[in-house]
Order: C-alpha cells, then structure tokens, then sequence
C-alpha cells in the first residue's frame, strides 16, 4: 500500500490489536484492494473513515456456564460482534468451535458487513459464538448450552436490532434452541434469529442457500470466460452444511466432485463423490469419513488437509474454514491446472496464498461476494417473518439466483471501472466499500 492514510490506519490498528492475527490479516487484505477508493477521495482522511469502519460499534463478551451429561459444571466464553449498523440491523451467524475468539469474530463481522452490503438487502454486519466443541456432545449437552448463551444473549438482539443464524457449528437444530429459549424470555419474535427450522418460521431454502449460491456465481464466473460446470473437476473441502450443498449443486449441473472433507480426514473419490454417503458418515455418531473406503474401494482417505491431495482439478471450492489453503498447496494445484477458486467459507486462503493467485490472475471469487447466498436468503427470511406471510422454496431460490447475478455484475463493473479487470476480489472490495461509505457519511459522525 502507498497511500499514506491507507498506511497510517493499518499501522495504528495493528499496534493497537497485535494479537488478532485473523482481524488484521482480513483488513489488509481489504485496504489493499480500496487503495484506489482511497487515492480518490483524500477528504475519508478528515472524516476518519477507516478508523470507523475497522472499530466494531460494539463488542459484547460473557460467560456461558452449563452441566454435561455427568453432571459437571463446564466454563464457556460466549460473543457477539457488532461491527457495524450503517446498512441496517446487525446481521451474521453465530459459531461455536474451541478455535472462536475475538479476533477470528471481528475479521467475520467486518468481512459479513461488507458481504451484507453486496446483498443490496438493509442489513449491517455483526458475528458472534463461543469457544464451545458441539463434536462429541450430546444432544441434550447441545440444548443446555444453547438454553445457557442464550439467557445472556437475548438482551443484546431483537428483530430490527441484531439477527443471528448459524455458522460452523450451529445449524437448524442450534438455531431451534436458540430460538426456544429466546422465545421464553421475550416472547414469540421468530424475527430475531434465521436459519431456523421451517416450522418455527424458517425457509426450506436457507439451508442450502450459501452452498447453491456459491455454485450460481461460479457458474457466471465460468460463462465470463465461454465455458460452464459440465464435466468439470471440481475438489471441495468440508462436509458441513456450505460444502455438502455447493457438491449437491455442483453435481446437479453436471460437474465431477472429486473430494470432500472434515477436520480429520480427506476423501478424494476419483469416480465422484457419493454425496448421500457422506452426510450418511458425517452424520453418523458412530461412523467417521474414513469409513467411506468400505463402500468405494477406489477411494482414497487420508488423514491430512484435502488441498495435499496430489490431483488435477479445474475448480477449488474451499468450504471449510479461514487460512484451510496455503500458498505451496495454491501453487500445486495452479502447476496441476486449476483455473478457477471460488470461496464457499471465510477468508480460506492465507495472506501469501491470495498474493500467488492474484499473481497467477486465474478467475477467483471471494468470500464475501461468492458465499454470500446464505445471508440475502436470510434477509429474506426476516422479510417473511416481518411479513408473517411465507414465501416457497422455489421463489427463494429465483431470488437467490438474481442476487448472486446482481453481486456478480457489482463485482465485475467496479472492477473494470477501476481498471482492474476482471479482478473479482478487487471488484467485491469496491463496490461493497462504496456502499458502507456512502451510508455511514449520511448519518453524520456516528
Ligand atoms: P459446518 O460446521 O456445517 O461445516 C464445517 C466443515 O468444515 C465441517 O466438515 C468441519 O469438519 C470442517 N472444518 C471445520 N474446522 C476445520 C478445520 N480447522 N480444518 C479442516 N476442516 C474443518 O459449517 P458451515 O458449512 O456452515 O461453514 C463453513 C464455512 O463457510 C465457514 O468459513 C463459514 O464461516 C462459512 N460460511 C457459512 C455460511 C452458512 O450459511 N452456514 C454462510 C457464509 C459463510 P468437522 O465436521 O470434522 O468439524
């Protein structure tokens, strides 16, 4: 970066956070790609632009006591990020993984304010969670802790103020307990969370949502250069809910799945993945992705990162988690042909990893623009609940395919208008900034 307040706001966020490597690793990502933004309007210096956008409006930090099964009392520690309201309420999941901190929920709820923005739908930023394990617990372990983070939570959301859904972790079974134990102490407010069971006032199409709308902007990214997901090889990673529904979706429009994934093993199934199996093993408490061989011996499972996997791919969809692909893991796999990555998790690629794609000017979709299917589908969902009037699955799903045509096209217009391109990453960036900006400059020095 040469621009000076670029340089200055980087340098004082990271004396001021040091130890929130995920945090400052995703703002210098960003302020690298706003760096023309920045050049063009020297008066954000005066205003104190950056310095607003990167101070969450607020960050709420609690304890979350519970009892497991043999009666001991364990000690979580719970959060909710309320990064910014410029666009409307706060709005992004929550994620219950021993790895959550704040540093990891503030580079979340900056990149979902920006993501939000994308959407075109009114809704602001936020991310919250707790450093709690859900693997192994049982299914009334889950409702206490649930029940437990709620009892402190529920104070600082509502309807029109902060709305969660899921996140790693957390899926329509969370979401439901959440919801219950919110409901018994604020009354019945379905508005206040998505991602909920559709009975409680969900959409059947939320689930799905980020992992099809990650495929629907691949699909415009592939069709930008004349080709489409017929008969391409595509390596996932995970098996949680973003990467099992990009692989359904995938598979549908006739692509060849080669690998999935979870935090012990790799799958890589050189005739295609058995999508059914795997949530089958993944679902199982007493099965694990290993077990995948006995059923399709041309498998191979390892227990190391699927981005090791020595194979050819056209297309990597990491759907797992931030930093899960490293630079010498990109390289490989550019040395073995790929031609295309798109980000069904958060901020997957490391620093160094993002530098060699940039460098090698493949097609890429960040995070921010591709994954961000699950969170419009949720606005939608605050709509039908505000509306308390349903919408169908399949009018979810048209709305679904326009927003990620309509990001995809926001992302490629401030790209070339900037002269970058077709630079996705940079377009996201520009587009989603212009927007925040725009709205927190309205509403005066807040
Ligand atoms: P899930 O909990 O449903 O699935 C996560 C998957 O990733 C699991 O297969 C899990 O394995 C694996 N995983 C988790 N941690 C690691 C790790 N450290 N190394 C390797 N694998 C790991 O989460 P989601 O699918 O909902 O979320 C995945 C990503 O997508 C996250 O980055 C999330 O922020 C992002 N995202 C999710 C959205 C949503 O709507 N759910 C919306 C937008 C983004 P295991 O089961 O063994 O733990």
């Amino acid at each position: 970066m040469k621009n000076t307040y670029l340089n200055k706001s980087y340098r004082d966020l990271s004396q001021k956070y040091p130890h929130e490597r995920e945090f400052l690793q995703a703002v210098h990502l960003f302020f690298n790609e706003i760096e023309p933004v920045i050049d063009l309007h020297p008066e954000y210096q005066d205003q104190a632009v950056l310095e607003r956008l990167v101070e969450p409006e607020r960050a709420i930090s609690f304890r979350v006591p519970w009892v497991n099964d043999q009666g001991k009392v364990k000690v979580n520690t719970g959060y909710r990020v309320q990064f910014s309201s410029v666009l409307g309420p706060y709005k992004g999941g929550i994620r219950f993984d021993p790895s959550v901190n704040l540093s990891i929920l503030k580079f979340l709820g900056f990149e979902q304010t920006f993501k939000n923005a994308l959407t075109g739908l009114p809704m602001g930023g936020g991310k919250g969670g707790a450093d709690f394990d859900p693997r192994g617990k049982s299914d009334q372990e889950i409702m206490r802790f649930c029940q437990s983070f709620m009892t402190e939570l529920y104070r600082h959301i509502g309807p029109d103020l902060d709305v969660p859904a899921g996140d790693i972790g957390v899926a329509g079974r969370e979401i439901g307990y959440l919801y219950g134990q919110y409901k018994r102490l604020q009354g019945p407010k379905p508005g206040v969370l998505t991602g909920k069971p559709v009975i409680l006032g969900g959409n059947e199409s939320r689930p799905p949502a980020t992992g099809y709308g990650l495929i629907y902007f691949l699909k415009q990214m592939l069709a930008e250069t004349g080709q489409d997901l017929a008969g391409k090889t595509v390596m996932i990673s995970g098996a949680g809910n973003v990467a099992s529904h990009a692989c359904r979706k995938a598979q549908e429009l006739g692509a060849h799945v080669v690998t999935l994934s979870d935090i012990d093993y790799a799958i890589y199934d050189p005739k295609g993945i058995d999508l059914e199996l795997v949530i089958q093993l993944r679902d199982d408490p007493q099965a694990n992705l290993a077990d995948y061989s006995k059923r399709h011996p041309q498998a191979q499972v390892r227990a190391q990162s699927v981005w090791d996997l020595a194979i050819e791919a056209d297309i990597a969809l990491p759907c797992a988690t931030q930093n899960e692909m490293n630079h010498k893991q990109v390289k490989r796999l550019l040395n073995k042909g790929l031609g295309f990555i798109a980000e069904g998790a958060n901020m997957p690629l490391t620093a160094e990893a993002c530098r060699v794609v940039k460098e090698a000017e493949i097609p890429y979709a960040p995070g921010k623009a591709s994954n961000a299917g699950g969170v419009a589908v949720s606005g939608l969902e605050m709509c039908q609940n505000a509306a308390r009037l349903p919408m169908k699955p399949d009018q979810v799903d048209q709305r679904l395919q326009e927003i990620m045509t309509h990001i995809f096209s926001q992302c490629k217009e401030a790209s070339l208008r900037y002269g970058g391109g077709l630079n996705y990453a940079f377009g996201a960036d520009i587009a989603s900034f212009e927007k925040v900006v725009e709205g927190l400059l309205q509403l005066g020095v807040v």
